[in-house]
């Protein structure tokens, strides 16, 4: 049997790397703390589970779900645009519900980058963005994120030649792992970059909501011309710690959603009616646990960056994501530190250069560790790094 040359072109994914040494570390029987994958370690809202119990029980949820998603999910994602952003969205032709967005942003660069097509994507990121245009037979150009430049790509610098064969511009604030965070001024710039430049933009809003210090993130739809160049992807995992259930959504450009929706109808069945019921349940009901999330998420961040920096590593304190992007120790390159860290004290971080080559030279910390396991982490590291 022979595998297919584009899987043998695409690398493991980072996380099914770390977690495999993981289990063999705690095969060794060491007692792992663990600031690896960002999966939020808080329960998702009690009224939310109760939804999705009672929509269990009612048969009319166990048939295939409709391809676009229930007209009441679609309205509850405009009404919530809305009230959060000032944005209108058509729910019938601006929003596509996603079986979580890692499927989306999978599948975008299959509907919008041709053989031998660039898209852009900043470096350091989340995987996602390169491997699904790799699996295209795209071309991934790298735009970097230097810590100068706050993190920020620098449009201006991407060369012309490349930019006559692009398609899509990636961004994603606050950012995964960077951590960092732009105000609206910079989406309207790069509106007009995409306008100009005849590319989609993209935008991954993962943690529009985990937000710090008064800071509120604004939304690429905000800007005026966004409804005819760009899309955002909006996810409920981190907002309501619903990593497990898979639902979130795509919304923007009409004719971005629509090829969306015309790929979407031939791979996936679309998301079960009881969990899109659910997610109607945490958008439209009460918020007081997001706010005690995020109070959790910032006091964490506050005593990591304490710690930190009671070690000689200065991390300023982000204003949004669950990551502090931590920049390694001299001598040290990413690999070597996460290793460090994992022989001498037990503790798992991802590094850096899995983000890509821009990464090298950083570690990120998730803020998803309990309090009292992150206070036993801080402990740790004072111990090994001294
Ligand atoms: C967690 C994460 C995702 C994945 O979200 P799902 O809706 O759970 O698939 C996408 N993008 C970024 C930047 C993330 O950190």
């Amino acid at each position: 049997m022979r595998t297919a040359a584009r899987i043998d072109r695409l690398p493991p994914y980072l996380f099914a790397e770390i977690d495999r040494k993981v289990a063999e570390a705690r095969g060794r029987g060491a007692d792992i703390i663990s600031f690896g994958v960002g999966d939020p370690d808080l329960p998702t809202p009690d009224h939310v589970v109760e939804a999705l119990r009672e929509a269990a029980l009612d048969p009319a949820t166990h048939r295939y779900p409709s391809y676009v998603g229930m007209p009441e999910l679609r309205s509850a994602i405009a009404s919530f645009y809305e009230r959060r952003f000032k944005v209108s969205l058509d729910p019938d032709n601006a929003i596509q519900p996603l079986v979580g967005i890692k499927e989306g942003i999978f599948h975008l660069p299959v509907a919008f980058v041709d053989q031998g097509q660039v898209a852009l994507i900043p470096d350091p990121a989340y995987p996602v963005y390169e491997t699904g245009t790799l699996l295209a037979g795209g071309v991934p150009h790298l735009v970097p994120l230097w810590a100068e430049n706050d993190f920020l790509p620098d449009l201006g610098s991407i060369p012309k030649d490349v930019l006559e064969r692009a398609s899509v511009l990636w961004l994603n604030f606050p950012g995964n792992p960077s951590a960092a965070t732009v105000e609206r001024p910079f989406f309207e710039d790069a509106v007009e970059f995409c306008m100009r430049h005849d590319l989609l933009l993209a935008h991954d809003a993962a943690y529009a909501e985990i937000t710090y210090d008064g800071y509120v993130a604004p939304s690429v739809l905000e800007v005026e011309g966004a409804e005819e160049c760009a899309v955002e992807f909006y996810s409920l995992s981190k907002t309501y710690n619903m990593t497990g259930w898979r639902i979130g959504w795509v919304a923007g450009a009409p004719v971005a959603i629509e090829a969306i929706k015309r790929l979407k109808t031939n791979i996936d069945s679309g998301i079960f009616d009881a969990v899109q019921r659910a997610a109607i349940a945490a958008l439209e009901g009460p918020q007081d646990q997001l706010r005690d999330t995020v109070e959790r998420y910032r006091a964490r961040r506050d005593l990591l960056c304490e710690g930190l920096a009671s070690m000689g590593i200065e991390v300023s304190p982000p204003r949004g994501s669950i990551y502090l992007w931590v920049p390694v120790p001299e001598g040290h390159t990413s690999e070597s530190f996460a290793t460090f860290l994992l022989e001498e004290a037990a503790i798992v971080v991802a590094p850096g250069n899995g983000y890509g080559p821009s990464g090298e030279g950083f570690v990120r910390f998730s803020l998803t560790v309990s309090d009292e396991r992150l206070a036993e982490g801080v402990e740790r590291l004072r111990r090994v790094v001294a």
